[in-house]
This record gives C-alpha cells, sequence and structure tokens, in this order.
C-alpha cells in the first residue's frame, strides 16, 4: 500500500510542513502523516524520548474524562474541538460505549481531520466531523451543521483536550472558550488538557520541541492552567496530572506526583461544570 505521501497523497494538503493533528498522529504510531510530520515527530523525541507516551496517556486521560462525562454526569452531547485524527478508541466510541445515543461533533481546524474522519463515520448518524476554527467560536456557534446536531438548550460538553498549548497566552484563548462557554446551558461541562511548567526540565523540553518543530506549544503553571476553566467550580480530583487523574474515582489510590515518571509531569487534566 502506497504511504500518504507515495502517489495516493490526498490532494490539496500542504504536506511540506508539518501540522498539529498530523505530528500527534505521527507520536501515537498512526499512518496518516507525511514525511515533514514524521521530521516533527523525530524533534520531539529528541527532546522528550518518552513523547509518544504522552500522547497516549493524553488519548487515555480523553477516554476516562468522556467515560466520566457520559456514565457519572449524563451527558450525552460532546462538542470535541480539536478532535485531531481519528485514532484507537475516539470520543464517539467512548462516549456510545456508555450511552449508544450519544452525540458528537468534531471539529478541527485541520481539512486533514474531515477527510479522514468521514470515512471512519460513514455509518454513524450520531456523530459529524466539521472544518472549523477555535479562534472564531462565533463561527463555531453559527454553523448549522453543528446546531442541526447538537441541542443548544441541552447540557453539552466543551471538550478543549490538547490544544491550549499551541496558543500564546498573547491569543487569549480563554475569551474564545469563554464565548463557546457562555453559549451553554447549565449543567454543561468544560474539559481540557494542557502542558503544564513546575519548573522541570523535561517540561521545558516539550516546549522547546514544540517551538522548533511546531512554532508552538507552551508550558503553564497549574495556577494558569485552572483560569482556562473560567472560574467554573472543577469536578473532583480537580486539576491534576493524567496519570493520578481519575475523574470517576476520585478517591482511588493513585501514586504520588514525585513518584510518577518525569514524563508523566508534563500534562494536566481537568473537568469543570457550568452550575
Ligand atoms: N484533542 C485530541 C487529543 O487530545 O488527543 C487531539 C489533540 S492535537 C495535539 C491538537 C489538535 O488541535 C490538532 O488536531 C489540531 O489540528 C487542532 N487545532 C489546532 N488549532 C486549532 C484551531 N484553531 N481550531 C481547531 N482545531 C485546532
Amino acid at each position: 500500500m502506497a504511504t500518504p505521501d507515495g502517489p495516493d497523497a490526498t490532494p490539496g494538503f500542504d504536506t511540506s510542513q508539518p501540522t498539529i493533528a498530523r505530528v500527534y498522529d505521527a507520536l501515537l504510531g498512526g499512518k496518516d502523516n507525511f514525511a515533514a510530520d514524521r521530521e516533527g515527530a523525530a524533534t520531539y523525541l529528541k527532546y522528550v524520548p518518552d513523547a509518544g507516551r504522552c500522547a497516549i496517556e493524553n488519548r487515555a486521560a480523553l477516554v476516562k474524562g468522556v467515560q466520566y462525562l457520559a456514565r457519572t454526569a449524563g451527558i450525552d452531547q460532546f462538542l470535541d474541538i480539536g478532535s485531531g485524527l481519528p485514532t484507537q478508541k475516539n470520543t464517539h466510541q467512548a462516549a456510545q460505549e456508555v450511552n449508544p445515543r450519544a452525540k458528537v461533533v468534531y471539529v478541527d481546524v485541520d481539512p486533514i481531520v474531515l477527510a479522514h474522519g468521514r470515512a471512519l463515520l460513514a455509518t454513524d448518524d450520531s456523530t459529524i466531523v466539521v472544518t472549523a476554527d477555535l479562534r472564531d467560536p462565533q463561527g463555531i456557534l453559527d454553523n448549522k451543521e453543528i446546531t442541526d446536531h447538537l441541542d443548544f438548550t441541552r447540557p453539552i460538553a466543551l471538550m478543549i483536550v490538547g490544544i491550549h498549548m499551541h496558543f500564546h497566552d498573547d491569543e487569549k484563548p480563554d475569551e474564545w472558550v469563554r464565548t463557546l462557554m457562555n453559549a451553554l446551558p447549565s449543567g454543561s461541562y468544560l474539559f481540557i488538557t494542557d502542558f503544564v511548567d513546575t519548573g522541570e526540565p523535561l517540561q521545558k523540553a516539550m516546549e522547546q520541541a514544540g517551538l522548533e518543530s511546531l512554532g508552538n506549544g507552551w508550558i503553564r503553571t497549574p495556577e494558569r492552567i485552572e483560569q482556562h476553566f473560567l472560574g467554573l467550580p472543577l469536578v473532583p480530583p480537580g486539576l491534576d496530572f493524567l496519570a493520578r487523574w481519575f475523574p470517576e474515582d476520585p478517591d482511588a489510590e493513585v501514586p504520588a506526583a514525585e513518584d510518577l515518571q518525569p514524563y508523566q509531569r508534563i500534562l494536566m487534566a481537568g473537568i469543570a461544570k457550568k452550575n
């Protein structure tokens, strides 16, 4: 079979530059990436040899969060922004395992996500994929495909998982999220993961890898990440490293933060509820 950058390369995509979605796919061991993306992934691995494991733990946290939202919180509508390329277990699969009627909208700025997502979802009426930009939240709220699919009078889980790091604070990413949350009714949730800065060299190395390969990928203090939640109360266990974060079992015995591997202290997750 031809590789994506071989003779069957999808027309219409600039494959000469790495994109976040495709570099992440390469780190996860996926096949929907091109030579420039694999170079980007190699840069990550040079600085953070366990960068692939970070990506895998982020996907595991995504599944844990969706299971909590679908099962414990009873959410049946998901707006997953910056969803990424389809991988092993995606939001709609995690949600529909709990509630087969759960509806999911995937939004990503990279059109390759739409191209690959459509094929995956051809037989699933509960899930759609839309190309749109988080930086234009009103455009997302005005998108008829989205408003036809989700009922904005009922609670929705907004997922901004693994995206904030790609925007500098100067761009005010929290304001885009605020516009979206303001449009959701009470009972809705906000689910975020982000790169953290607690002063460790490997966290800084992750930032360096992102800046070198993609031109973005900033780390933030836990206090700054908490601000992403716009003052909404976090559900237990609050904001924590992915390997310590079990929203369905917040009292679970978890390793002390200092006993985690350094690569396990690069990302944190949290879910907040709009009351
Ligand atoms: N959410 C998935 C996860 O955590 O496994 C994928 C995370 S991946 C690191 C970041 C995704 O955000 C990429 O697919 C990228 O294309 C997408 N993205 C970046 N900027 C975006 C924007 N302005 N609007 C929507 N999606 C964006």
